[in-house]
């Protein structure tokens, strides 16, 4: 069958199923089955595809119709400069938390020689990309699942920063391994109730225990701030991503912990997204 055939079909399937953006998915996933550039695909519609292609094609389409992220049919999401493995114990990185890494950036524009933490590290991106960024600085990520750490390895290793990060698993609260200049983290903050209101895609998809905030959102956020102003040395700083509607909630809670709060930034819907503190 045509290819261009092949992508009408697919197309229309997956709208009927409401999804966005069908045609690009759809083109990205028959790249993926024949292993060509998109641009190759729109180029040369009239090439025809393979049977085998075609019965794997189908199946990834039946997939995406029932609200499958395209991330994880693609087994790569793009961050900041590079593509990163995913898998479905990884959450998918949100362009929102690209942040984190402006952030850390800006504050150590003239510092090449720092510590620093990463608690939940799911599949790698923000550490990875700071590192890639400064050949100077060493990262450590926790994580309480075996399976992000596995990715996260897989994209230490891919990336070539490997011998720059450290993993371990744990729970956080259970973790006392060294001192920090620097903790990041982007933690489950979505409030318990709301995990039903989000989009299929997440709900039915992406690993609730890293969406999971406790009943008000913030449990782990607590968690992450208690143990940061243990394991952060003085001056330090911790970087969070927050919901849009937290900043009052944990700027209390940074004070409580003896922070001091050096900004709350806002991403590109405007929403605070990030808040940067010191411990003093
Ligand atoms: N920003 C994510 C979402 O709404 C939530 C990420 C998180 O809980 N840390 O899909």
């Amino acid at each position: 069958m045509k290819i261009e055939t092949v992508i009408q079909q697919a197309n229309n399937i997956l709208k009927k199923n409401y999804i966005k953006n069908s045609l690009l998915d759809t083109e990205l996933l028959i790249s993926k089955v024949i292993n060509k550039e998109r641009e190759y695909i729109i180029l040369n519609n009239n090439m025809k595809i393979g049977q085998n292609d075609y019965i794997k094609f189908k199946k990834l389409i039946l997939e995406r119709s029932k609200g499958k992220p395209i991330a994880y049919l693609l087994g790569k999401k793009n961050f900041w400069k590079y593509d990163f493995y995913v898998n479905e114990n990884v959450l998918i990185p949100r362009p929102d938390t690209e942040l984190i890494v402006h952030q850390v950036l800006k504050n150590y524009k003239n510092k090449n020689n720092i510590k620093f933490l990463e608690v939940g590290v799911g599949s790698g991106a923000i550490s990875l990309s700071i590192l890639k960024e400064k050949n100077g600085f060493f990262g450590t990520g926790v994580d309480i699942s075996k399976d992000c750490l596995n990715i996260c390895k897989k994209n230490a290793c891919k990336l070539e920063v490997n011998d720059r990060m450290k993993l371990f698993k744990s729970n956080i609260d259970n973790f006392n391994k060294g001192k920090y200049d620097l903790i990041i983290s982007n933690p489950p903050y979505i409030k318990k109730l709301d995990l039903k209101k989000l989009s299929k895609d997440i709900r039915n998809f992406e690993p609730q225990i890293a969406l999971d905030g406790g009943l008000d959102g913030l449990s782990e956020i607590r968690k992450v701030i208690k143990k940061s102003a243990e394991l952060i040395k003085k001056n330090g700083k911790l970087i969070l991503e927050i919901a849009f509607n937290q900043k009052i909630e944990v700027r209390k809670i940074l004070e409580n912990n003896g922070f001091y709060i050096n900004a709350i930034v806002k991403d590109l819907a405007k929403n605070d997204r990030c808040i940067i503190s010191k411990k003093i």
